[in-house]
């Protein structure tokens, strides 16, 4: 059979499943087969001409299972897509086939009041499951600043951590993801529960390696939570004090450092510019004046704006956030991701020396492996990749952790090293390897 009748066939099976919405317009077709890639230069130049040979948005379990038989049958290449907020091409189906819409599973399956564990579909997004947990007296413990948007299914498939990994740390620290549900793509594929030990190698795999149709998550107490901004001079000041306020004794959800250049141009929701450095700070009522204590020896300007609104405030104004806010003023801005090594500041001062105005300094406190740690995720005016992976390298002389925002896959993008057990899930539950094909480097 040749590849056009093989796909033929494909598609005359999927016309005749129920609960399966197919569309094959040639604009929602390039619609659903993007992300936000185009924050670098260099994933758009790899990904913008990717398409999905059809779309498909299955509305029953039942009809997923289909589907990944149907591919399995065919050895079409399938492709989840949660809402398509990702930064690095994750749900681009680079090898075309079809794009699969996680969006009609949406439903919050079960809450613990004992444990505070939730039970939840792939496509439920993680604003309206906060929601339903700010109900329960629970919150979400990690959420990426595209929380309002982006699905649970996506985020833990995809993200990395974000608003919380003041305190949380990062997804993939055990204790986040306590169970999972996945569907395999086999000739008959099975329904499977996987424990929190099992359910390691599908965390944060691109959807290789299983589709996940619910999760359980922990979550945290809820919390209401006070925005604070503390402007300040000196950046080095400012390092010294984002590094005293993430390790107080207060409950902290969020801490970011911006620069003065970057204050300057984004939107005005943490104040007006007083042409300072900018900490952003979500704190509990109880740890204002801890925070007041901290910075009553330096010379800042302290500033209460109250309760988190519903609207926009500092939450997005931080993580890709920023970026997005930079970009939106002028698109030649591009970013990296990292964690510094220490000392911070000398790391910083060797990239000025040689970078200079090309660089714009966003900083986030994070928990890694139970220290505190300063990440950063600064703003790159963009040449062209020759002077990007000079960088990179300059980070990487002095001891920087790259998490690289320009490749696609899993481990390129993260901890740089094959995860074999990332690799035997897909053997397992994928043999024909037809999930997100090229994303998962130990496969290939
Ligand atoms: C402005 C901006 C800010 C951002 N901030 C953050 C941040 O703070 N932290 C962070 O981690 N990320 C951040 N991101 C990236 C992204 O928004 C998040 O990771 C988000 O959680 C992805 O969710 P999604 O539903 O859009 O997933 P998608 O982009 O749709 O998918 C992500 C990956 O998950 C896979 N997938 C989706 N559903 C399933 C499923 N059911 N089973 C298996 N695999 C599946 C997809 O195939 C894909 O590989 C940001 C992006 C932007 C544009």
């Amino acid at each position: 059979m040749t590849e056009a009748t093989n796909y033929n066939q494909f598609l005359k099976d999927l016309y005749s499943l129920q609960d399966l919405e197919i569309i094959e317009h040639p604009s929602e077709k390039k619609r659903f087969s993007r992300d936000f890639f185009n924050y670098s230069p260099v994933l758009f130049e790899k990904l913008h001409q990717c398409c999905a040979d059809v779309v498909l948005r299955p509305k029953s379990i039942k009809a997923i299972s289909l589907i990944a038989e149907a591919c399995y049958k065919y050895e079409i290449p399938l492709t989840l897509r949660g809402s398509g907020t990702g930064n690095y091409g994750q749900c681009v189906p680079i090898e075309g086939g079809a794009v699969m819409l996680m969006d009609s599973f949406k439903k919050i399956r079960e809450f613990d009041p004992l444990t505070g564990q939730v039970t939840v579909e792939p496509g439920c997004l993680l604003g309206n499951l906060d929601s339903y947990l700010a109900n329960e007296g629970r919150q979400l413990r990690l959420i990426p600043s595209t929380w309002r948007n982006a699905s649970v299914g996506g985020f833990i498939s995809g993200g990395s951590g974000g608003i919380g990994s003041v305190r949380w740390g990062f997804l993939r620290d055990p204790g986040h993801l306590k169970e999972l549900e996945i569907l395999t793509v086999e000739e008959k594929p099975r329904l499977l529960k996987l424990d929190e030990i099992s359910s390691e190698p599908i965390n944060h795999a691109y959807g290789t390696n299983g589709i996940i149709t619910a999760l359980t998550l922990a979550t945290a107490p809820f919390e209401e939570w006070h925005e604070i901004t503390i402007d300040c001079d000196d950046f080095s000041q400012a390092i010294a004090l984002i590094k005293s306020c993430s390790s107080a004794a207060i409950n902290i959800y969020l801490c970011s450092l911006l620069e003065r250049r970057i204050i300057e141009n984004i939107p005005n929701w943490s104040g007006d510019i007083t042409g300072k450095h900018r900490i952003l700070i979500l704190v509990s009522a109880d740890g204002i004046n801890t925070l007041r204590k901290i910075t009553s020896n330096y010379n800042v300007i302290f500033n209460n704006l109250g309760k988190e609104k519903s609207s926009n405030g500092l939450r997005e104004l931080t993580w890709n956030h920023t970026t997005l806010h930079m970009r939106a003023k002028d698109s030649n801005w591009t970013y990296l991701q990292m964690l510094l090594p220490q000392p911070e500041l000398d790391a910083i001062d060797f990239i000025n020396n040689k970078w200079g105005d090309n660089i714009l300094w966003h900083l986030e406190s994070v928990r890694q492996q139970g220290e505190q740690r300063i990440a950063a995720l600064p703003l790159v005016r963009w040449k062209d990749k020759e002077a990007l992976d000079n960088l990179i390298s300059d980070f990487k002389k002095i001891g920087a952790f790259i998490f690289n925002p320009h490749v696609i896959t899993v481990e390129d993008g993260g901890l740089g090293t094959v995860d074999i057990e990332q690799v035997k899930a897909k053997r397992n539950f994928d043999p024909k390897g037809l999930l997100n094909p090229r994303k998962l480097k130990g496969w290939i």
